[in-house]
């Protein structure tokens, strides 16, 4: 949100007129070098005052390179936070930082990258010549940096002067209005803001006059919103001089400044965005924590507060369990994923069924009790993936994304069993911590070159931790994120012992505080099983049209016959699996549908033990 074109714009300013020694530091090393490569080398050929004292690497005699850049008078590092050699050169006088939230806790062993890049300006700091920028989008309450510095700041704040009253106020999202159709539809392009003050609603045109004005306001509109004392009273600003300070409204002197600016802007004030497609995106984030996080974090600029609950009430899920199983499922029910945990002496395998808006229906918990150095126990596994499952009305379902842990144990075993099935959505995964996306949206390569996804494990705990806690919707109707459980012994207290398993906390390292998860109970495979499930949801459309089921081409694919897809990683294959592997099946009638798919339940004695397995 503009704030990239304001770090080019101080950089440009120190290069051209105030030359000093300048750090720039993005979160990695490669972000640092295609920073300078696609946003600043355009920004100096376009700009004669820094074409002409800003060598280009290529030139012959020029010393410098994509990272470093000498002018007269100064220079120029882009440098990665996660290169502690890199943050600790020589002194410099400007440190430009961007995106500080992403900056992992410590570079290197060295402690806090942001600390480590601003003491190269401890000698300019001490003379008062020194200048520190700090921009990012907010990320979540309590662990973001930016959110820190902005609480430290002065709090600084655009205020938008209303077209029809001249009221002055903040633009936020709690005076945004749009209309909603007779049945309840809401109609995104009708958004609005309305004046908090009048209460009239302003035309698009005139937010963006009214955004317009700003550039001829006072201080262009920015005024000092941090809570001060003076005159022995603690006081939220009312009072403001032309260049936004704030004033006590008792004696009208200017509040005490250390120095330390901060400024807030939303995409609500921005002319490149229109007030109409911020509204699609909140209300196409509806029921998904992570998108209504993203949305809060980017659209409004916003800290997301997430709503944790340490636990929930195991014995209110079981009291709770519903008469459905794989022979028998729910009509809501779109699509099956499921995910294996590999243990040294079994495989774990839990089957979820997925309805609209991520309504959850477990319905399969199996344990093959085979050795996983053996071949029987993937045959095992293999059949499984092959089974065919049944809605109420007998429309049927396959298993459309499966996941496998590489984590644990036998890892040879999982790569060789993915690398056989590839274009059948079977992934080998592997579980990261920290706040990261449930489902990676693309593979990562190991070093022996195989293909591995990565699942934010922590984030995807935190939604289900928080889905459980939802109350169940009235009978009949669907409820978006809800998780129904089903009625039998894989699915007793032993399973929600271990749903159970683990507490969120907070933790600090070099000053930094982080969130972790900790185990609290010895075994925790129904809650793995469960999170990795959910990462292959996520790795399927979000939304599932109503005319399509989504399934592999189990039918065509035979033992001899595994026909690999392209590789899934870029968009085009990506597409490619779109088109090809999945099928539409137009609900077939109950009859035909159950002479297809033979009863589950009755052939499941081939995976061994699968029934009262808690009790052992
Ligand atoms: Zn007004
Ligand atoms: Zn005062």
């Amino acid at each position: 949100m503009l704030k990239t074109e304001f770090l080019i714009n101080v950089a440009g300013y120190f290069v051209a007129q105030d030359p000093a020694p300048i750090l720039f530091v993005q979160p990695t090393q490669g972000v640092a070098e295609d920073f300078s490569k696609e946003r600043f080398a355009p920004t100096v050929e376009i700009t004669p005052q820094l074409r002409d004292i800003v060598e280009p690497p290529r030139s012959r005699h020029s010393a410098n390179t994509i990272t470093h850049k000498e002018f007269p008078g100064g220079s120029l590092d882009f440098v990665g936070a996660n290169s502690p050699t890199d943050l600790a050169s020589r002194p410099k006088r400007i440190i430009l930082c961007d995106e500080i939230d992403k900056y992992p806790l410590s570079a290197g062993s060295e402690g806090d990258p942001l600390k480590l890049a601003e003491e190269r300006a401890s000698t300019y700091h001490a003379l008062g010549r020194a200048k520190f920028v700090r921009t990012c989008s907010p990320t979540i309450k309590g662990l973001s940096r930016i959110g820190r510095e902005y609480a430290a700041s002065d709090q600084r704040k655009l205020f938008v002067s209303c077209p029809h009253c001249l009221h002055e106020q903040t633009l936020a999202w709690a005076h945004v209005r749009w209309d909603r159709e007779e049945g309840g539809g809401h109609l995104p392009h009708t958004a609005a803001i309305a004046c908090e003050q009048c209460g009239v609603v302003w035309s698009e045109r005139e937010r963006e006059a009214a955004l317009d004005r700003l550039s001829s306001a006072s201080g262009f509109g920015w005024r000092q919103t941090a809570q001060f004392v003076c005159c022995g009273q603690k006081q939220s600003p009312t009072f403001w001089d032309e260049d936004g300070r704030s004033l006590c409204a008792d004696c009208g002197q200017r509040s005490a400044f250390d120095g330390h600016a901060g400024f807030h802007v939303s995409k609500l004030y921005s002319k490149r965005h229109r007030l109409s497609h911020i509204v699609q995106e909140f209300l196409d984030a509806q029921g998904d924590q992570e998108l209504l996080k993203k949305w809060t974090n980017t659209a409004l600029a916003e800290l997301w507060e997430p709503k944790y609950s340490e636990t929930f009430d195991p014995n209110g899920l079981l009291a709770r369990a519903e008469p459905y199983d794989g022979d028998d499922l729910p009509e809501a029910a779109r699509v099956i994923t499921g995910f294996c945990d590999v243990q040294g002496d079994r495989l774990e395998v839990q089957l979820i069924a997925w309805g609209n808006d991520e309504e959850a229906w477990p319905f399969q918990y199996n344990i093959i009790n085979q050795d996983p150095t053996q071949p029987q126990a993937w045959k095992e596994l293999e059949v499984l993936l092959r089974s065919k499952f049944t809605t109420v009305t007998g429309r049927m379902m396959r298993i459309a994304a499966f996941g496998i842990d590489l984590q644990g144990h036998h890892t040879a075993q999982v790569l060789a069993f993915t690398r056989a099935r590839k274009g059948r959505r079977i992934f080998a995964c592997r579980g990261i911590a920290g706040s990261k996306p449930i489902w990676p949206g693309r593979a990562s390569r190991a070093k022996t070159g195989e293909v591995i996804y990565n699942i934010g494990v922590d984030t995807a705990k935190d939604a289900i931790y928080s889905r459980l806690n939802i109350s169940p919707p009235e009978p009949g109707q669907g409820k978006p994120g809800f998780i129904h459980f089903p009625v039998g012994d894989n699915f007793g207290a032993g399973y929600f012992k271990q749903l159970n398993s683990e507490r969120r906390v907070l933790r600090r390292r070099m000053g930094q505080t982080y969130v972790a998860w900790e185990q609290v109970e010895e075994r925790n495979e129904a809650l793995d099983t469960f999170v990795g499930a959910l990462a292959m949801r996520k790795s399927l459309p979000r939304v599932l049209s109503r005319d399509l089921e989504y399934s592999v081409t189990h039918d065509t694919v035979t033992e001899e016959d595994d026909r690999p897809l392209p590789p899934q990683d870029t968009p085009a294959a990506a597409e490619a699996i779109q088109h090809s592997s999945y099928v539409a099946q137009n609900s077939p009638d109950r009859a035909r549908a159950r002479e297809l798919s033979p009863n589950y339940a009755k052939q499941a004695s081939f995976v061994g033990n699968t029934s009262g397995w808690f009790r052992r």
